[in-house]
């Protein structure tokens, strides 16, 4: 690959550092070899250079919480679709979401191993992804797929991706290890109840300690870690206590577990965006959601954002997750501006999108324009310290480049395929 120099009117590092003016990044190989002021770089020889107007450079940005294997929460479009349709979905799925200059994610759940390997063999433009393949869930509990009427919903595609309802201490070592076979860079659990679930609550605790202990014991076994849905503050105070990494949505986390957030040093991942996305989606869809959960999801929304106000202003970590599949794929940077709704800086929201996701998932290759580090490099229209929403906007997103090469590029605005290598999709490990 011939060297890429890209040079904008601004530079976003990621790491929190003041923007640099009249700047530019060069990326050799994949890497990022030099980023800064324009003037105190030296451009490659026969290096392509990309330049447009008004543009700032910024790292990759990073969602800790997508299913790219799920499309929306219409009820009866779930039941109506069959499972190679629905893994087929994460496709277009996975390229929106590059194209919304989202270079890497953790996938919550539902997602099987092989989306991940057929685009790391080229055959689909994608993020660079870490997933959760299955959502284990308590009989009854939020990722039971058992409805009222008795039928399975099928969230779990039946492909690849072992079924998630799971009970007992017993039960739960021998599920986690069917979930790591099956691929798994991280344990899902649910230990609360939900808004898309229809026998709980948001309020309730699910799961014993004891079984969130030894999910998080086996997942350690392999140097793996576990991600909690977690709304009730009983679940959130159980998942800590076991000793889980990350805090999902955390809708209803109070004092304590703000404090033992801290203690921990575990990570919150609000998805601020999921509750309206769950009101706009059944307005929008004609229905396809029953009116009891569109009615938790507005009971949620306002103590939601209480619960992340108070969590940024006590300095818990934050990561950046939306929940997408519940909105829908590529609107992810709307998330900065409910983050800075919540009392982010937008400087804040940024590195909590970068810098602080690089971290949670231990990439020190990742997350901020440094030399050595993989060049994810966006460009955006404008500048968004000061309009923090201008993000969210496709047409902003002006060039996007994953590990040095162009998957979106602001003269065609196109989205170019990766070009495959030609070789067969890697094997799990
Ligand atoms: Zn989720």
């Amino acid at each position: 690959m011939p060297a890429l120099v890209i040079v904008a009117e601004r530079l976003i590092d990621g790491t929190g550092r003041d923007p640099v003016e009249r700047a530019a990044v060069v990326i050799e190989n994949g890497l990022i070899t030099s980023a800064g002021a324009r003037a105190s770089l030296t451009f490659p020889a026969g290096a392509e250079v990309l330049e447009d107007e008004d543009l700032t450079l910024l790292p990759g940005f990073m969602d800790m919480h997508v299913h790219l294997a799920s499309s929306g929460t219409n009820l009866v479009r779930v039941l109506m679709t069959p499972p190679s349709l629905a893994l087929l979905n994460s496709v277009p799925n996975c390229a929106r979401t590059l194209a919304a200059g989202v270079t890497t994610v953790r996938d919550a759940g539902h997602t099987p191993v092989g989306v991940r390997l057929a685009s790391e063999a080229g055959y689909f433009p994608a993020p660079r992804m870490e997933l959760a393949v299955s959502l284990l869930s308590q009989t009854g509990g939020h990722g039971d797929d058992l409805m009222p009427c008795g039928a399975r919903v099928g969230l779990t595609m039946g492909v690849d991706v072992p079924h998630g309802v799971v009970d007992g201490v017993d039960g739960m070592r021998r599920k986690v290890r069917e979930v790591l076979h099956a691929g798994a860079d991280w344990i899902k659990l649910c230990t609360s109840g939900g808004v898309l679930s229809p026998g709980d609550f948001p309020d309730h605790a699910q799961f014993s300690i004891e079984e969130i202990r030894v999910a998080v014991e086996e997942a350690a076994v392999v140097g793996k870690r576990v991600m909690a849905h977690a709304m009730s503050p009983a679940g959130i105070r159980n998942a800590l206590i076991a000793g889980v990494t990350t805090i999902e949505h955390g809708c209803l986390l109070d004092e304590e577990g703000i404090a033992l957030m801290k203690e921990k040093g575990a990570y919150l991942v609000p998805t601020l965006v999921a509750p309206g996305d769950v009101i706009d989606g059944a307005k929008a869809g004609g229905g396809g959601l029953p009116p009891e959960m569109i009615e938790k999801a507005e009971r949620i929304v306002g103590r939601h954002r209480a619960a992340v106000s108070a969590a940024i202003a006590a300095g818990v970590k934050v990561a950046m997750g939306t929940d997408a599949a519940v909105g829908p794929h590529g609107t992810n940077l709307r998330e900065l501006g409910l983050m800075v709704r919540c009392g982010m800086t937008p400087m804040q929201a940024i590195v909590a999108s970068t810098t602080v996701p690089a971290e949670l998932l231990r990439r020190a290759d990742l997350g901020a324009l440094e030399p050595g580090r993989l060049a994810d490099v966006v460009a955006v229209r404008g500048d968004p310290l000061a309009d923090i929403d201008s993000l969210a906007k496709p047409e902003h997103i002006r060039l996007v480049i994953k590990e040095g090469r162009v998957a979106r590029d602001f003269r065609g605005s196109s989205l170019a395929a990766h070009s495959s290598s030609g070789s067969s999709p890697r094997a799990a490990s």
